[in-house]
């Protein structure tokens, strides 16, 4: 594929690996690669309103995969084309993976209608939303109408996958008291569906009553927004149609009452701002004598010579011509 064009055409009438290429695109850091990422994703335009973005978060070991993976071929089922992807943000601090590692959503994978990213989405400059973001809109521009964004429960991803989703499944194992009360308030706050997963075997009645448990508490401090707790087995498959059905009904109501578009708009602007402030950084970047400014004013900051603010606002005075001031 020579150019963004047919790059673009492919993608579009459903080539997977012209897919898998877009989102490598996207996902790279280098200069070049940004701008044909930039051209591309302006040749797709904005993607379809009628699509579903849910992501899924969880500690490792919590079945989020396997939970995907049924989820996935339940929803192909009642129609849908589905893409799954994952951030991983653990993956660029260690090398490592902790979702990587592991044949992924086999089923899934294996199904026509799924496109399954094989490998986690690194958090790269601009933070994990920025390409995952990007990452989105390839999938929807393909015809993916379905979108899961998995991502571990470990740390500020999760928050970060609220703010590109339009619901979050948080997908949680009995015995996960402490582990709910030592996980940030935001993290439950952002769920819009729990599921206490492997209600199967010696297991079901400690999921049964720890939902039971959570459901009551959440129940109290969330007022007006209690998000539904179920129990699933992902390998067994029990409770999984319901959960399918708490979630299209959670996104058809948000779609009738307006949230969905609400939500959206607001994430089109937070978009908005973070290309911004990249474009402006980039720009500044290119500016003659930046480089080298800035890396005095970085020595001076590492030393304590100067403040980091205030180091920051004299390189820009320094390097930015004034406003021109047209009174
Ligand atoms: P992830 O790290 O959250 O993606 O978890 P995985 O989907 O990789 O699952 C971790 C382990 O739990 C695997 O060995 C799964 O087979 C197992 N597992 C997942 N869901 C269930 C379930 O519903 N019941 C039982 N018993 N095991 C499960």
């Amino acid at each position: 594929m020579s150019s963004i064009a047919e790059l673009a055409q492919a993608l579009k009438s459903g080539d997977r690996r012209a897919l898998a290429k877009a989102i490598t695109l996207v996902e790279s850091s280098r200069t070049t690669d940004r701008e044909s990422a930039r051209e591309l994703l302006g040749t797709l335009g904005s993607a379809p309103a009628t699509t579903f973005r849910i992501g899924v978060t969880g500690v490792p070991g919590a079945g989020k995969s396997t939970l995907i993976d049924v989820l996935g071929c339940h929803a192909i089922l009642a129609g849908h084309r589905v893409a799954v992807l994952a951030v991983d943000p653990s993956s660029r601090q260690s090398g490592g993976s902790v979702l990587g590692d592991k044949t992924r959503m086999s089923r899934l994978a294996a199904e026509g209608a799924a496109y399954v990213r094989p490998s986690p989405t690194l958090g790269v400059l601009g933070g994990v939303a920025a390409r995952t973001r990007e990452a989105i809109s390839l999938c929807e521009a393909a015809g993916y109408d379905l979108i899961f964004v998995e991502t571990v429960g470990v740390g500020q991803s999760e928050e970060q996958v609220a703010s590109i989703v339009d619901c979050v499944l948080l997908v949680l194992l009995a015995g996960a008291g402490d582990e709910i009360s030592s996980m940030k308030r935001g993290i439950l706050e952002a769920a819009d569906v729990i599921a206490f997963n492997k209600a199967d075997g010696e297991r079901i009645a400690s999921v049964v009553s720890d939902a039971a448990a959570l459901r009551a508490s959440l129940t109290v401090s969330h007022g007006e927004r209690v998000p539904r707790v179920l129990s699933v087995s992902a390998t067994e498959g029990v409770g999984v149609p319901e959960l399918w059905d708490t979630l299209s009904a959670q996104h058809a109501q948000a779609q009738s009452a307006g949230a969905f578009q609400q939500r959206r708009a607001r994430q089109r602007k937070d978009w908005f701002d973070s290309a911004l402030e990249e474009a402006l950084r980039e720009a500044f970047a290119r500016r003659p004598g930046v480089e080298l400014a800035l890396r005095a004013a970085e020595a001076s900051v590492a030393d304590g010579r100067i403040s980091p603010d205030e180091a920051a606002r004299r390189l820009v005075a320094a390097m930015l011509p004034p406003a021109h001031d047209p009174t």
